[in-house]
């Protein structure tokens, strides 16, 4: 027995496995090691949210990635023989799982969106499948048990400042054969419909590629931004790939999600699901999106949307 292991590459996501991974080491009776990239002040930080070890990756050449820390991180749970070891299911944080977990001989379930402590300190593990149309239960007979949690599946843990911990430096990994030729900042038509309290999201129901102004326009005056369905991007090609909701793309949280043309299929749904208040305006009064939704309109769009832009400019609403 000697631990639970988390890794994030951002605090956010470091906080929401502190809370998770210190539940499952309590239980077990464990301790709660958090693998960092950072500094010492940062290490305190997270002890105070429940980390008892703190562990820092070395900082890496400009030309090196995360993947280069896979090597160093897979020889510390050689020798440490973690009971279950969760990473927080970036892009990048799901490449080093699966590099770490294969260095190990062991299972890794991917974005499980529920874990619970079975017996025998087997970690259950949930996640969903056939986008989104079923859930499959996970348990690993191999160790560590490893798991990679998508952003926000659980609540950040609670600071308990005066708590004290272990600090320690992990060493610095070979150089890997993979090197970073260049950083290219993404070009976001908008901002992060992650973070975004309104979400207005465009399906097919919209005929053309200009016809989306008047959504944007209503995410605008909602203060919010603007997503879409799979076809919008896939097929149409009009808007891009950050602004697809879904079980194959972003899972957002609003306050607000309002589906315009959208029919409401689970992988669509998957993404939304726990939007506080769902709007759906859609001219099939069969649309399963009204099951998903708490307020509805039946009606065509075009006809809903210039009249919903004209009152709430009537309003005040609207500058
Ligand atoms: C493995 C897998 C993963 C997937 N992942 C995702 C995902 O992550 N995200 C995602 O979105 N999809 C995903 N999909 C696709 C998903 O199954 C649906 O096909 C998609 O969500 C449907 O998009 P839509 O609602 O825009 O289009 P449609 O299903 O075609 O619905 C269009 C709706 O618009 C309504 N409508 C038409 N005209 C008007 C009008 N004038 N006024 C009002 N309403 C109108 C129609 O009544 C209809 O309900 C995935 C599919 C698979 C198989």
């Amino acid at each position: 027995m000697s631990g639970v292991w988390i890794f994030a590459e951002n605090r956010e996501q470091s906080l929401e496995l502190l809370n998770i991974g210190g539940e499952l080491a309590s239980q077990i009776g464990t301790k709660l090691v958090n693998i960092i990239l950072g500094d010492n002040g940062q290490a305190q930080d997270y002890i105070d949210y429940g980390a008892d070890e703190v562990w820092l990756l070395p900082a890496l050449g400009p030309d090196q990635t995360l993947l280069a820390y896979a090597p160093v991180i897979a020889d510390e749970a050689k020798q440490e023989d973690p009971d279950i070891f969760l990473v927080a299911g970036t892009l990048r944080g799901k490449e080093l799982a699966a590099i770490i977990a294969s260095s190990l001989d062991t299972g890794l379930a991917s974005d499980c969106t529920f874990l619970k402590l079975g017996a025998d300190n087997k970690l259950e593990m949930e996640r969903l499948i056939f986008g989104g149309a079923g859930i499959q239960k996970v348990v690993c007979s191999t160790r560590p048990q490893m798991a990679t949690i998508p952003a926000r599946t659980f609540e950040p843990a609670e600071m308990k400042a005066g708590r004290e911990g272990i600090k320690r430096e992990l060493p610095t990994p070979p150089l890997s054969p993979l090197k970073l030729l260049a950083r290219q900042n993404r070009v976001r038509e908008s901002g992060d419909i992650r973070e975004a309290q309104a979400v207005v999201a465009v399906g097919r129901g919209i005929e053309k590629k200009e016809d989306i102004d008047m959504i944007r326009e209503l995410a605008d005056i909602l203060g919010g931004e603007i997503g879409c369905t799979r076809p919008i991007t896939e097929e149409k090609h009009w808007l891009p790939e950050d602004l697809c909701i879904g079980i194959s793309a972003l899972e957002v949280k609003p306050q607000l999600y309002i589906g315009i043309g959208v029919s409401g299929q689970i992988q669509h749904v998957a993404g939304f699901r726990d939007a506080r208040i769902v709007c759906a305006i859609n001219k099939d009064e069969n649309a399963p999106i009204f099951e998903a939704s708490d307020y509805g309109i039946v009606g065509d769009l075009y006809e809903v949307i210039p009249r919903l832009l004209a009152e709430l400019k009537k309003s005040g609403r609207a500058n």
